[in-house]
C-alpha cells in the first residue's frame, strides 16, 4: 500500500516538475525575444519620507508583459537570465530605461536600481552603469544600487572594484532585504552602504511581533547613528507605517503608499506631492 502511495508521489513531483522545467526553458528561450518585442518595461514604486509625506525616490522594478503567459515577476525570471548569461544585456537595459524616466524627475528625487551578483561581477559592469547614466543625462549621485549579501559570500576583487569605481563618482548603495539572509554587521561595516532596507518579512507575517520590533529600533538606531537611512519594506497598512515609523524607520515602501506604476503614473506622483501640501493620511 505504503509503497503505491509513494510511487503515486513520486510521478506527482516528477510531472510538477517537469512543468516547472518546460517553464524555464520556455522563459529562457523567449527572454532575449522580448527585449526585441518590447514585452519588458520599468515600474517604479515610491519610497516615502516617514517623516514628511513625501516621495523621496522611486526604486525600478522590471515587469514582462508576455502575449501568453500574462505578467511575469522579476524573481520567475530574473534567475533564469542569470542561468542564462542574458542578465547583462538585460541589466544594461532596465539601468537605461529607469536612468532615462528618473532624469525627468526633480533634481532631489532618487532612483534605486536592483542589481544581482552575476550582473556586477560581469566584465564592463561599472562602465555599463556610468555609459547609461550618461546617456540619460542623469548624475551618478542621484543612482542607488540596490543590492543583497548575497553578492559579499565569496571574497571577489571585481566586487570590490565595482562598489568603488561607482562610489568615487557619487553613486550610493543600499543594502536590500535585511533580515533575510545572514544580517552580518560585518557587510555594513566593511562596505559604503547608505541605506538600509529591513525585509517585508518583519512587517507582515507569522514572524511579526515584539522581537522584530525590537529588531527594527536596534537596526534603526545603528542606522541613525551611522547617518544611513532606513526604509521599512512591504508597507500595507496604516498601523504597519506608525509602527515602524514608531521603531525609528524614516523612510517606508509598499502598497499602502502606491504599488510599483508605469513611469507617466510616477511623473504624476511627483507632480502631486509638489502642488500640495497636504500631508499624506499617513499621520492621523
Ligand atoms: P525587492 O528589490 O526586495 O523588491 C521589493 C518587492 O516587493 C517588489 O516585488 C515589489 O513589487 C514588492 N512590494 C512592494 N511593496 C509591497 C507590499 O506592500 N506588499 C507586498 N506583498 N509586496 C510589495 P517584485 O517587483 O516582484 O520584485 C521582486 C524582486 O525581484 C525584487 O525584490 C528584486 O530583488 C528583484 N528585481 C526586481 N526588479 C529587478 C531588476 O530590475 N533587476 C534585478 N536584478 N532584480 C530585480
Ligand atoms: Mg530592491
Ligand atoms: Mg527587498
Ligand atoms: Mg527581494
Amino acid at each position: 500500500h505504503a509503497k503505491a502511495n509513494g510511487k503515486n508521489q513520486v510521478a506527482f513531483f516528477d510531472s510538477s516538475m517537469t512543468r516547472e522545467l518546460v517553464r524555464r526553458r520556455e522563459i529562457e528561450g523567449e527572454l532575449r525575444a522580448a527585449l526585441q518585442r518590447d514585452e519588458l518595461s520599468i515600474f517604479f514604486q515610491p519610497i516615502i519620507d516617514l517623516a514628511t509625506g513625501k516621495i523621496r525616490s522611486f526604486e525600478a522594478l522590471v515587469r514582462w508583459f508576455h502575449p501568453e503567459k500574462g505578467e511575469l515577476r522579476p524573481d520567475e525570471f530574473i534567475p533564469v537570465a542569470e542561468e542564462t548569461g542574458a542578465i547583462v544585456t538585460l541589466g544594461n537595459w532596465i539601468t537605461a530605461q529607469a536612468a532615462r524616466a528618473a532624469a525627468q524627475w526633480p533634481d532631489d528625487i532618487t532612483l534605486a536600481v536592483n542589481l544581482s551578483p552575476l550582473q556586477i561581477k560581469a566584465p564592463g559592469a561599472a562602465l555599463g552603469i556610468l555609459n547609461s547614466l550618461r546617456d540619460a543625462g542623469l548624475s551618478p549621485t542621484r543612482l542607488e544600487l540596490e543590492v543583497t549579501e548575497t553578492l559579499f559570500l565569496e571574497d571577489s576583487p571585481t566586487v570590490v572594484s565595482f562598489i568603488e569605481e561607482l562610489s568615487a563618482v557619487g553613486v550610493r548603495f543600499a543594502l536590500d532585504d535585511f533580515g533575510t539572509g545572514y544580517s552580518s554587521l560585518g557587510y555594513i561595516n566593511k562596505w559604503p552602504f547608505s541605506k538600509i532596507k529591513v525585509d517585508r518579512s518583519f512587517v507582515s507575517g507569522p514572524n511579526v511581533g515584539r522581537k522584530s520590533d525590537a529588531i527594527i529600533r536596534a537596526v534603526s538606531q545603528m542606522a541613525a547613528t551611522l547617518d544611513m537611512d532606513i526604509v521599512a519594506e512591504g508597507l500595507e497598512t496604516i498601523e504597519q507605517v506608525s509602527a515602524v515609523r514608531d521603531a525609528g524607520c524614516n523612510l517606508g515602501q509598499g502598497y499602502y503608499f502606491s504599488r510599483p506604476v508605469p513611469d507617466y503614473l510616477a511623473a504624476m506622483l511627483l507632480a502631486q506631492d509638489r502642488e500640495s501640501d497636504n500631508i499624506r493620511h499617513v499621520f492621523g
